[in-house]
Order: C-alpha cells, then structure tokens, then sequence
C-alpha cells in the first residue's frame, strides 16, 4: 500500500475549504495534519473531529478556551492566533490547500512552501502581494504551486505540454458580477444586498463584492502575471456571463485553447488536487445543446475602474501589488459597513495607491514576508485616514 498522502487546508470553513473537503470525503487514503478555520469555532471542531485532523487552529486568539472546549476528549490538538497557523503550515504535509482569504494567507502559504509541499493556492492574494517571493520561496525549496483560482486552473491546463514562448495572450473571463446589468449611474447606490447576489458561483462573501466591482478580476490579472510570468499587455479580460468558459490562451498560430466546465470550484480544486492525475469529478457535466449559446462582451472601464488601477499597479512593479491589495481590503471593509459607496471602493484604493506612489519602499521588489507586511500595514493605516475623509456617496 501507498503511504497516505498528508494533507492540511488553511480557510476549512470558507467556501473554498468546504468545497475541498467535500472532495477528500469522497477520496481515500489520506492523512490530515492541519485544518485551519477564522472564527467559526464549531464548524472547525466538527471538521476536525470528522478528519481526525492532528491540529486545529482557530485565527482568533480569544476563541483557544471554546475550541478546547469542542475538541474535548477528540484527540485534536487545538491552537489560535496567526502564529499558531504559521506553525500549523510548518508541519509536514504533501499537499497543502490555502483557501484564507485576504492577505492573512499570505504567512501560511509561504510557510507551507518551505517545507517543500505542494500548494494548491486559491488565496490569489498572495500571487498580488508577494508573487516574486511565493515563486523564489517554491523554488528554493522544491515546492510547487497549483493554482486553484477557477481562471488561473484553467489557464494551466490549458498550458499543459505547451511552450510559454508560443503563448500570444491569456484570456481571463469575467461574469460581470451581481450588477452587471445596472446601468453606470446606478452602480454608486448599489447597496451590500445589491453586490451579493452573484448571479452564477456560490463564494465567500468578499469575493462575491469582489465579483461585482471586478476587483477580483483586477487582482486575478496580477496573479496571472506574476504566476505565469507573462506582460500585462497580454493579458486579456472578457466578460461572459455564462461562466462556462473558465479562461483560455491564444498560442501565435491563431489558435485558442479553453477550459469549459460548469462554474463549480470543485473542478479547479479537483484538478489540484489530483494532479497530474485526472481523475472523476462530482461535478455536473455541460449540456451545450440546453446551453444553446454562450455570449462574451468587452469590459467598460467606467464601469470598473479596478480593472485600471490594476494595469496602473502593474506598471508600477515592486510591492504596489501589495498597496492595491491592502487598500482594497480596507475599502470593502468600509463598503460591507457602509460607511462608503459602492463606487468609493476604487476612489479609495487610486487614492491610497497615489498617496503611497512617491514611497521609496514601493519601488522595491518584496524580499521577505516582513517587507510585505511592512507595505501592507502602511497601505491599511494610510487607506483608513483617506477613508475618513470621504463623504459617503450614493
Ligand atoms: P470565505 O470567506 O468563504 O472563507 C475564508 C476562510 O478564511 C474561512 O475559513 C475564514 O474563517 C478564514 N479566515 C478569514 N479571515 C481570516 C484571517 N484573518 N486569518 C485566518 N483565517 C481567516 O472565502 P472563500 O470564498 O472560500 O475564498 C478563499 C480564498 O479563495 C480567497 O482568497 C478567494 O479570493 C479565493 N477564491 C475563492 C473562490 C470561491 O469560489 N469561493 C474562487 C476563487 C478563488
Ligand atoms: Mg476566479
């Protein structure tokens, strides 16, 4: 028999995790060494029980006396704090899944990749804050990253026994979002309610804002460059509202490849998690006969500026991916708690982004976590000052 494969999953709670333990109950021989969860104490304790995982670690300190509590006499150890997840990602594992969302993921992952284990990494936050240092850090240790990002999986597969030098343009495709259809002068009164409603993939709740203002695929653009290494000028977006078409590459004969499936974070989270092996999916299979027609419209940049601070940032190069990543975390923040407008997200993170150009630490390409943290810190103090300042809107 195999050994088992050991596996450990930082954001267990988060949509992503769920998905991803869906997956392990249905597989065999594996071990969990670490599952990791932000504040859903219960949750966290019943996955771990159901997982004999050997840690469970809760991200908020106060909550260490109610996660003891629910693992009584269940032989996992518990743990809290953002150390005690760093120390969790330290433990050996083959496969490791970073599903944390924001720029809290960003330790774990790194931690992870210096044991040498595989990372399948949906926390696209970390390729935007601290690609160079993920992909140098994966290097120096013989780690790998998969990309779990339903985009960034399919770009790989599509680029699997490919030559990068034959690749013209990357093709990320965007759903538009809950407010797709509103119209411009609209979109500044959309309410919390309002940027929710995601018409096609079930997510996390900041993703789902996210999907709407298309900060998300502003982010996702960065994470394909820093991890395919290719020029912004070749990256793409499309909006498709179906969601079917999960990205694609066009190669310099002309030819395109794509990734069609139905929008379920199971098929990118699968082939992670199988790789290089294909194996069967729970995943419902595409009828193109009842899809009838798939549609495709090019992105207004009125309607989504953050699709141009995103070139704007990757212009600029060094650690502004970390600037933009901060600001916009604070900036939803200020959205969720309305004490900002829908549109006001993107006012805010220009404006912290322009604050922040004349910095000097900005020109530098991040060498270490703690350079990161350090930009990620003065970015959030600086957004929050401009943001009391602004007037809400709509
Ligand atoms: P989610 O909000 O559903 O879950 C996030 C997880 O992280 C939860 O377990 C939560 O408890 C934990 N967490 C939150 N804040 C934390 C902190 N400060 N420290 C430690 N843990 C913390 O999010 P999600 O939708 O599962 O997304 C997770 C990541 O995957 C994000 O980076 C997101 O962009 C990315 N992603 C998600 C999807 C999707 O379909 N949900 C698709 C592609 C990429
Ligand atoms: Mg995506």
């Amino acid at each position: 028999m195999t050994k088992p494969r050991r596996i450990s999953i930082f954001g267990v709670t988060g949509s992503i995790g769920e998905s991803t333990v869906d997956l392990l109950q249905r597989t065999q021989g594996y071990q969990v060494v670490a599952l990791s969860g932000g504040r859903n104490v219960a949750r966290l304790a019943e996955l771990a029980r159901t997982l004999r995982a050997e840690v469970a670690v809760v991200a908020d300190a106060a909550l260490l006396p109610d996660l003891r509590a629910a693992l009584a006499g269940s032989g996992v150890e518990a743990a809290a704090g953002p150390d005690a997840i760093i120390e969790a990602a330290l433990r050996p594992a083959d496969w490791v899944m970073s599903a944390i969302v924001g720029a809290a993921g960003l330790a774990p992952g790194l931690a992870a990749l210096t044991t040498g284990a595989t990372l399948a990494l949906a926390n696209k936050e970390s390729l935007v804050t601290a690609g160079p240092l993920m992909l140098a850090t994966a290097a120096q240790h013989g780690a790998r990253i998969l990309p779990v990002d339903s985009e960034h999986s399919a770009i790989f597969q599509a680029l699997a026994g490919e030559d990068m030098t034959a690749v013209e343009r990357i093709i990320l495709t965007a759903s538009g979002g809950a407010l797709r259809d509103w119209p411009l002068e609209k979109l500044s009164s959309a309410t919390l309610q309002d940027a929710l409603a995601h018409p096609n993939w079930a997510m996390g709740q900041r993703i789902t804002i996210d999907s709407a203002s298309m900060f998300n695929k502003a982010l996702e653009v960065i994470e394909a460059k820093e991890f395919f290494g290719v020029l912004p000028s070749r990256i793409e977006v499309i909006i498709h509202p179906e969601s079917i078409i999960h990205s694609a590459v066009g190669f310099h004969d002309g030819a395109v490849m794509a990734h069609l499936g139905a929008p379920d974070m199971r098929h990118a989270i699968g082939y992670a998690l199988n790789w290089p092996a294909r194996d069967p999916l729970p995943v419902a299979r595409l009828d193109f006969a009842a899809l009838g027609k798939l549609t495709f419209r090019a992105p207004d940049l009125a309607r989504y500026p953050a699709l141009r601070l995103a070139q704007e940032v990757m212009q600029a190069g060094g650690m502004a991916g970390a600037v933009f990543n901060a600001a916009k975390e604070v900036a939803l923040d200020q959205f969720i708690a309305g004490q900002i407008g829908f549109m006001q997200m993107a006012h805010l993170v220009n404006a912290t982004l322009g604050r922040l150009s004349a910095d000097p630490q900005l020109g530098k390409v991040a060498s270490s976590l703690d350079d990161v943290l350090a930009i990620d810190h003065l970015a959030r103090v600086t957004a929050r000052e401009l943001a009391a300042g602004l007037t809400k809107t709509a």
